[in-house]
């Protein structure tokens, strides 16, 4: 999964990024609202973090302008405690959840957490395909009952495979969504990933769909229905 925090005080940008990525997320970072208008405009996020006091841009105009050029990724505004009109103007132009400054980290993780789940249309932090399990909380994946280590490389590839059970999902698609802007991309190291990825798991759970991309597919859920088709 990968993610956008928008946030003009450096302190507050830093803590949110390192926490995110300690949390096995692909992270970018802006410190105006141009620059995060631009980013979340233009790279396929699976979710943002939208400071509403902002330079150049501010957070509320940001995200109108996204949901008006057909933008849905899940945003989390960040408010002033006391400014409820934030609140307000935030969700009426398009915010999925908000949470006051200062705040806990912990909540933001679990707020963020919310939202990937509902917006791939999961209840709980637990996905399961088959034998595997995997725990978006705690970051850690379990196979047949057993612990299994995995880079976060591996793990990141394996959650967004699991938070889309049932999807093709292209190589493509795998790139955008893995990596950070900065990160040194090459479609070539997702075969690579899977690769080392079904090695460590030790069950045949990610399919190759030749031409377009894997596929996990929950054996519990709609057995035998045909795969939905690649987005
Ligand atoms: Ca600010």
């Amino acid at each position: 999964m990968r993610l956008l925090v928008v946030e003009d005080d450096k302190d507050i940008n830093r803590q949110l990024v390192t926490a995110l990525e300690h949390a096995g997320y692909a992270v970018d970072k802006a410190f105006d609202g141009e620059d995060g208008h631009f980013l979340g405009d233009t790279e396929p996020y699976d979710a943002v973090v939208l400071d509403i006091g902002l330079p150049k841009k501010d957070g509320v105009t940001v995200l109108e302008e996204w949901r008006k050029a057909g933008r849905t990724m899940p945003v989390l505004i960040l408010t002033a405690r006391d400014r409820w009109s934030d609140k307000v103007q935030g969700f009426d132009a398009g915010a999925d959840d908000y949470v006051a400054k200062p705040f806990h980290m912990e909540e933001v993780l679990a707020r963020l957490r919310a939202l990937l789940r509902r917006a791939t249309g999961h209840a709980t932090n637990e996905l399961t395909c088959g034998p595997i399990v995997l725990d978006t909380k705690a970051s850690r994946v379990v196979v047949d009952g057993n612990a299994v280590k995995l880079t976060s490389h591996e793990y990141r590839l394996l959650a967004y495979l699991m938070h889309h059970v049932g999807r093709v999902v292209s190589r493509t698609e795998l790139v955008e969504h893995l990596y950070d802007q900065d990160f040194d991309r090459d479609s070539n190291t997702i075969e690579v990933f899977v690769g080392r990825l079904r090695k460590k798991l030790g069950v045949d759970m990610i399919q190759t769909i030749r031409g377009l991309g894997y596929l996990m597919a929950d054996p519990a859920a709609d057995a035998g229905a045909a795969p939905k088709p690649a987005r």
